[in-house]
């Protein structure tokens, strides 16, 4: 039984202040109704400037914290980047690989995602991998060859046992940010592909303990429709994790659809 994972992408929203406050009240959520987030494992990530602060506002709770993005060398003259140990350091133990506002606008490929992702493993941070199609691939009909060639060159040259650490996040790029969500039924037709596609690199009893979250317009009020799909494990959230209750929300709306499965 694969344990659902909701993580937040804060992007480039909130200072400090404005991070620790979202971090308090998502913890007063969990020791209220929400005890034990349903169930789910929660990961923030907020930006780089607020890791370390976000990390020390949740220490001691169920809530982990994660990166948006980070460097495959250990160091050197990379101006701007920050490498595995610096987030490992800050108080991550997940880092977002490959989003595609990365992929579309900072230059990541699929070469260098499978750089992150093996980094970010031998360092001993958990990589969130996001994968998916264009708006104009899916009208070509090219989603499932897009999103199996993305899987295959992530997972490139990763071991099994390190693999299985690995969460994959299938988002559509015409769903982010768009209000414009998925059907659960499509989504859970790429997602079952990737599991096929992780299938075909590492068998299926590791394929079956790798977490396929979906991202895209996710909300309190569509969660449970997508959690509520056999391969799909939880979600990468956008807007939605910027604001306590709404994400508060997906997770109970998680918790929900999992208790019924
Ligand atoms: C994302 O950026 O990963 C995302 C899913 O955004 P949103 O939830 O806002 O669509």
């Amino acid at each position: 039984m694969r344990k659902p994972i909701i993580a937040g992408n804060w992007k480039m929203h909130k200072t400090i202040a404005e991070g620790v406050a979202l971090a308090s009240d998502l913890m007063a959520a969990a020791t209220g109704e929400l005890a034990d987030f349903n169930g789910c494992e929660v990961v923030l990530c907020p930006p780089f400037t607020a890791i370390r602060a976000v990390a020390d506002a949740v220490k001691g709770s169920a809530i982990q914290v994660g990166a948006q993005d980070v460097h495959w060398e250990s160091h050197g003259a990379f101006t701007g980047e920050v490498s595995c140990a610096m987030l490992i350091d800050a108080g991550c133990s997940w880092v977002i690989v490959g989003h595609s506002e990365r992929r579309a606008m900072f230059g990541d490929t699929d070469e260098s995602v499978n750089r992150k992702v093996k980094a970010a493993l031998a360092a001993g941070l958990k990589p969130i991998v996001c994968v998916g199609e264009s708006l104009d691939q899916r009208e070509s009909g090219l989603t499932h060859d897009i999103v199996t060639a993305q899987v295959l060159a992530a997972f490139n040259g990763v071991p099994a046992q390190q693999g299985a650490k690995v969460v994959v996040a299938y988002e559509p790029i015409w769903a982010i940010g768009t209000g414009r969500a998925s059907s659960a039924a499509d989504a859970q037709e790429v997602c079952a592909g990737i599991r096929t596609t992780l299938s075909g690199i590492y068998g299926s009893e590791i394929a079956s303990e790798i977490r396929i979250q979906y991202g895209g317009s996710v909300k309190p009020g569509n969660m449970q429709e997508f959690a509520g799909e056999a391969d799909i494990d939880g979600a990468l959230v956008g807007g939605a994790s910027l604001n306590a209750a709404d994400f508060s929300g997906i997770i109970r709306a998680t918790g929900v659809a999992k208790n019924r499965r």
